[in-house]
């Protein structure tokens, strides 16, 4: 049975509209049937398929959700476009654990790259700017960011020179000009991975880094969750890297990859969590609800979390230049 035969006989609701899409790896549209995927986080209606390229081994969804519909499945619930809210006495305890995942972004790129404030750094998915920010308040450097969603609501947006809309299609951010790139989480989202790559490329000075961090798909946590892995997030991850596929796919748009690191910033510890809860529970997850029992599996789980960086557990991170 072919992939289009399979994909016809999943639940969905009749107003979505897929396309189907060639490899972005190679170009290939031969492919088998991976796994079915849904919008575990939310609970959304609906069951995406991901197929694996004959040709290549790339593993992506196929066919996808319409790229005029996607934005739909980006709603004010998406976790990296959370605004400030209030959870009680989890409040204090919530925002330090995403000030923190700044910070760990932060202390991921200094190992690599020297800002101060000649520096330009560019932030591509930049959501409300809390990362770009706090690169700001550390370095003086100059901020950039790059999203499909504009958020001018958000505390000091306007101190960051924000371009809205999609990477490749932007005409006004000075080429050959930054010293650093970042794509945390993004890459797994793109409609077009390799024309973000190359745009990428176009923008970075010589000698300038570009760092990319996504789920990683030969991981631990793949192999406990499969299908209920949140590396999945159905329909809005549109590819799932593994190493191989991931620094070829850099390697390919041109850049040589320096380093590769099996950790990135987002905390593992997340996937495993949401893992389980997908796992037991079933897709629609009420963050007011787990929040408490997040933070206390957290601290019972630190002694193992202290290797995490060791261990494979969920993400993965490039650090490229120019080939
Ligand atoms: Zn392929």
């Amino acid at each position: 049975m072919n992939t289009t035969e399979e994909f016809s006989k999943l639940n969905n609701p009749s107003h979505y509209q897929f396309e189907s899409v060639d490899c972005y790896l190679c170009g290939e549209d031969d492919n088998e049937f991976l796994l079915v995927g849904e919008e575990d986080l939310t609970g959304k209606e609906g069951e995406f398929q991901y197929v694996t390229c004959k040709s290549c081994g790339l593993a992506y969804q196929n066919p996808r959700v319409a790229p005029e519909q996607i934005k739909d499945f980006y709603d004010s619930e998406y976790i990296a476009h959370r605004k400030k809210k209030d959870w009680g006495v989890l409040t204090p305890l919530y925002e330090k654990a995403m000030s923190k995942h700044d910070r760990d972004k932060d202390k991921l790129i200094s190992k690599y790259v020297k800002l101060n404030s000649n520096s330009k750094v560019l932030d591509i998915g930049c959501a409300v700017g809390t990362f770009l920010l706090h690169l700001k308040d550390k370095y003086n450097c100059k901020i950039s960011g790059v999203d499909f969603k504009d958020d001018l609501s958000f505390p000091r947006f306007n101190e960051i020179d924000f371009h809205c809309g999609l990477l490749y299609e932007q005409e006004n951010i000075e080429e050959n000009s930054y010293d650093l790139i970042t794509m945390w989480h993004f890459l797994e989202h793109c409609y077009s991975p390799m024309e973000s790559l190359k745009k990428a490329r176009t923008l970075l000075n010589d000698g300038g880094k570009l760092i990319i961090e996504v789920p990683r798909l030969d991981s631990l946590s793949y192999k406990i969750f499969k299908e209920k892995w949140p590396g999945v997030q159905a329909p809005q991850h549109t590819v799932m890297f593994d190493k191989e596929h991931f620094v070829s796919m850099a390697e390919k748009a041109g850049f040589k990859v320096t380093k590769y690191l099996p950790y990135g910033a987002f905390p593992p510890y997340f996937y495993l969590f949401a893992g389980a809860y997908f796992k037991i529970f079933g897709k629609g997850m009420d963050l007011d609800k787990v929040l408490a029992p997040y933070f206390i599996g957290q601290l019972i789980m630190k002694p193992f979390l202290l290797f995490e960086n060791k261990l494979n557990l969920a993400m993965q991170t490039i650090v490229c230049e120019k080939a």
